[in-house]
């Protein structure tokens, strides 16, 4: 199902959502639409494709796919870039740390040089003459991670910071009651309160309606926004957590 964030003059962001991933893991695809071209985030793994690449064309209209943005290189996000980079000869946009890894998932030479590297301070993309800020989230929680942050509609594109698991709604109406479906996420995989303080530093200059992660429900809404930008600003995760190991002696199957 596609769930329309965001319809202006010449501008769409379109979430396609619920595409049925057996025991894979929920997640999200975005779409921004603006004139004649079209980003996809986050694209997904080859049992995403094989519903999201129709859903998408359904939707584009005269618009194409011209760029693929990857937040980071979970295999939830980049496993089926080889079809969608040869279904439509898109670029796709990868932190630099990451562009050695990604012939591993079959992409030939030709399909290589099909992915541009995010330097680390990251930049801004040009989409039909809409500018998209591509700022850097690194630890959040992969080693090279960006998020997409669009003016126009003002969502923020948060990749995996702010995702979900196991709530069945869209949008987050109680905060309080949603942290038990974001914190232990947050906890195990973001890398430590210094990476989540320098992305809300970061966040809080900009002018954000929405967030809208790869996994779950979007914040939609100022209050909702600022409180998720404080709960993050200092929160003990990741290496913050870490405890002496002991010699492991459990059996495993
Ligand atoms: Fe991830």
């Amino acid at each position: 199902m596609a769930i329309t964030l965001f319809d202006g003059a010449d501008h769409a962001n379109i979430w396609l959502e619920d595409l049925d991933l057996g025991e894979a893991v929920q997640a999200n695809q975005h779409m921004i639409i603006h004139g004649r071209e079209a980003m996809l985030l986050d694209p997904g793994g080859p049992k995403t494709f094989r519903h999201a690449y129709p859903e998408a064309l359904s939707l584009l209209g005269h618009a194409k796919i011209t760029r693929l943005f990857l937040s980071h290189q979970d295999p939830d996000i980049v496993a089926a870039l080889n079809p969608w980079l040869a279904s439509t000869n898109a670029i796709a946009h990868v932190s630099r740390l990451w562009m050695r890894f990604l012939p591993h998932f079959g992409l030939d030479r030709v399909m290589a040089q099909a992915c541009h590297p995010i330097p680390d301070e990251g930049g801004v993309l040009d989409l039909d003459g809409a500018e998209l800020i591509v700022i850097p989230a690194h630890y959040l929680h992969s080693a090279g991670n960006f998020q997409v942050y669009d003016p126009t509609s003002k969502i923020l594109y948060s990749g995996d910071l702010g995702a979900s698991f196991g709530n069945d709604y869209h949008e987050v109406t109680d905060f309080d009651r949603h942290l038990e479906h974001m914190a232990g996420f947050h906890r195990r995989y973001m890398a430590n309160a210094t990476a989540v303080s320098r992305w809300a530093a970061l966040a809080r200059q900009l002018d954000i309606e929405i967030i809208a992660p790869q996994h779950g429900a979007c914040l939609r809404g100022r209050e909702l926004v600022a409180r998720f930008i404080d709960w993050c600003d200092g929160l003990p995760c990741g290496t913050d957590l870490l405890e002496p190991y002991a010699m492991p002696t459990t059996r495993l199957n």
